[in-house]
């Protein structure tokens, strides 16, 4: 019988669901605690439904439908890499980051900020701060040595990880620099899969987000879909996953969606009420750069793309994040710094710097860390409110473009997970 996942769905269809059933409304309004606040694994842990509607539900082919963590790996620094399993057998790979730094400091997020107006923590992200004419203006935080050993913040009242999802099984838009773009497109998560990495991640580390299920005190989870796949070419169901993982107590402010620069979807982004901080992978400061790196760059170049980002109405508070993988002597030169703070003079903009990681059978080069450096001053001479990524999980193949699907024995060491 064909199973049929009940996490994914939204208010108004599991209240079609259970009518179909024969069941009131508020039955409804049970699952949908369940699912998404109790976050259960098993029809079996609905307690608040009789035992019966369960037997139901089974009968029907209803399940949980969970995306379930088949592979770990740990690395040094905290992050730990997932190999999740689909329903029909395919995988993708999550990573859950202590204390954070997927890219959600200097994201465009508030929540970074906020997060240090509260609790006084140094970013994760290393600011160059000595030539912030201003001090006043730099609200983002220094650079600090405890900065590398905040993983997780327990015992005053929360602890915070960003979790890192997918959003399809491969990707379709062939960025030179990436590990993900060699697997080609295999298939688009449906919003239940993509929000389900979250619940599944979020069970397995026992987070408890408000009164929801878990032993830790409330935690601060920031999310960013920065896995596998382009979000922006699987739009609907990455929307659909917000409002699930709104549902699951998680504000859209503390979601941050990269994309390589898909024009029509920015563009349907701007109209949403309801939308996730935006980042735009630019990663390159003109045209025929970005061209030979991103070849998506032909049907919408660097003006189209500026265009529709300039179209979304920010909050006072927001800024739009620009991330920048520098390659090296492609475009970490001054005169490609030179020509970031052109394109984006005039934007309420952060750039964040990411230094390539490198991946078996890509021919880059990594930046040298002078040039790293001397880019990042420049930005921030520029007044452009600049980060360069700490690299997270290099040693399991777990920073940006390192999520790649299949495990090359020998290059990472991979456990069994215990579930
Ligand atoms: N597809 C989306 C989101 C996933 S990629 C996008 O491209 O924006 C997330 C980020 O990782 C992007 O900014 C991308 O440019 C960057 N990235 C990809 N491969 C990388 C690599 N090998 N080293 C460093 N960053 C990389
Ligand atoms: Fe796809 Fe993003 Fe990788 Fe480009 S960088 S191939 S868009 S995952």
């Amino acid at each position: 019988m064909e199973t049929l996942a009940l996490f994914g769905m939204e208010m108004a269809e599991l209240t079609e669901r259970m009518a179909a059933l024969g069941q009131k409304p508020y039955r409804a309004r049970q699952v949908f605690e369940a699912l998404y606040r109790q976050r259960v694994a098993t029809l079996e842990e609905i307690t608040t439904l009789p035992v019966a509607l369960r037997e139901d539900l089974k009968a029907q082919g209803f399940v949980v439908g969970l995306p379930e963590i088949v592979q770990t790996a740990k690395s040094v620094d905290g992050t730990e890499r997932y190999l999740v399993r689909l329903d029909d057998g395919e995988t993708v790979e999550t990573v859950w980051m202590p204390g954070g730094d997927g890219g959600e400091r200097g994201d465009g997020s508030e929540a970074a900020i906020e997060e240090e107006g509260e609790d006084g923590d140094p970013t994760d992200a290393v600011e160059i701060r000595t030539h912030v004419s201003a001090p006043s203006k730099n609200k983002y935080g220094g650079s600090s040595p405890s900065a590398q050993n905040d993983n997780l913040k327990e015992g005053d009242g929360y602890k915070r990880a960003t979790i890192c999802i997918s959003s399809q099984v491969g990707c379709a838009v062939n960025c030179q620099f990436c590990l993900t773009a060699k697997l080609g497109i295999r298939r688009n998560l449906t919003s239940g899969e993509i929000a389900g990495q979250v619940a599944a991640v979020l069970n397995r580390q026992r987070v408890r987000i408000g009164s929801g299920r878990g032993v830790e005190t409330p935690s601060r989870i920031n999310l960013v879909f920065m896995g596998m796949g382009e979000p922006f070419l699987n739009y609907d169901a990455f929307m659909g996953s917000v409002h699930v993982l709104r549902a699951m107590g998680i504000p859209e402010s503390r979601m941050t969606v990269s994309t390589s620069g898909i024009e029509p979807s920015i563009r349907r982004f701007a109209e949403e009420p309801v939308r996730p901080k935006l980042a735009l992978s630019l990663n390159a400061s003109n045209d025929v750069v970005r061209e030979s790196i991103m070849p998506v760059t032909r049907k919408w170049n660097i003006a189209m793309l500026l265009d529709a980002v300039r179209s979304i109405p920010l909050g006072k508070r927001e800024y739009v994040t620009f991330e920048y993988v520098l390659l090296g002597g492609v475009n970490d030169q001054p005169e490609h710094a030179r020509e970031v703070l052109a394109l984006l003079s005039g934007m309420k903009a952060k750039v964040n710097l990411i230094v390539w990681n490198p991946g078996p059978g890509i021919d880059f080069k990594q930046p040298a860390p002078e040039d790293v450096a001397v880019f990042h001053r420049m930005l921030i001479d520029g007044e452009i409110p600049t980060f360069t990524r700490r690299p997270r999980g290099r040693d399991i193949f777990a920073a940006c473009g390192q999520l790649k699907r299949t495990v090359e024995p020998g290059l990472v060491e991979i456990s069994r997970a215990a579930v």
